[in-house]
């Protein structure tokens, strides 16, 4: 419980372990977690994160409400700097914009492992959600989101990978038919690689091949993240 509390939410397993001795463990536990999450909004600026907005506001980036109930919206402050830069920049072709970011990284410490991400573990990672229409071609605001969390709800496409039973290149065919059948919105979602790339401090954004032709992106710091990393025609993963 501990392990998978803290892998999850890294303040999980001591507001876990806080309640044990109390009769109302559980609603201790969960007074606990609540008092240290709110605590280290004020607390992350000195190990050099910081909180992304968890509302979402028109022309800013947010985190999901489920990344920031877990505690995986923390960046460092060169991070989100670019992530404001990146959002004024779309501003100019989509005024009013709001860009959604999924997972980022926890609040404290370098090198703590934040599953299933094999690298978002020192604040200078966070996963963007792809832009999506309506079934009528209407835009709907970023941060909308196929899955509940996001992530697995997969662009069709030619897989660049074998199919593999031992890695983190998970398909779930079987889970396709249930999210929300939101289209791609092909010109916000390249705009905002074309803004990602555009900008100096990020190093590096990760998409899928088939989805790197379909949005028409070519740059160098465009990469395929490989075959044993998680796919990337869900989200965008951008770093430092
Ligand atoms: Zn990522």
């Amino acid at each position: 419980m501990i392990i998978a509390l803290t892998a999850t939410t890294q303040l999980g397993g001591i507001a876990w372990l806080i309640g044990r001795p109390f009769r109302q463990s559980l609603l201790v536990s969960l007074a606990s977690y609540a008092v240290l999450s709110i605590s280290a909004i004020w607390v992350a600026p000195a190990f050099g994160r910081t909180p992304l907005s968890c509302v979402p506001e028109k022309g800013g980036a947010h985190a999901g409400i489920i990344f920031c109930v877990t505690n995986r919206h923390y960046v460092t402050p060169e991070l989100k700097s670019a992530l404001n830069d990146i959002v004024d920049d779309l501003n100019t072709s989509f005024p009013g914009i709001q860009l959604g970011v999924l997972d980022a990284s926890f609040p404290f410490l370098n090198d703590f492992p934040m599953l299933p991400h094999l690298s978002h573990n020192d604040g200078r990672k966070a996963d963007l959600a792809f832009f999506y229409k309506d079934s009528d071609g209407r835009p709907l605001p970023g941060g909308t989101l196929r899955s509940p969390i996001g992530y697995f709800a997969y662009e069709t496409g030619r897989s660049a990978c074998p199919a593999t039973r031992f890695d983190l290149h998970w398909d779930l065919n079987w889970l396709q038919r249930v999210w929300s059948k939101h289209e791609l919105d092909i010109d916000r979602t390249s705009k905002l690689i074309e803004a990602a790339t555009a900008n100096p401090r990020i190093r590096k954004v990760f998409l899928e091949p088939h989805l790197q032709k379909r949005l028409d992106v070519n740059h160098p710091k465009v990469r395929f993240q490989g075959c044993y990393a998680a796919r990337h025609d869900d989200h965008i993963h951008l770093q430092l």
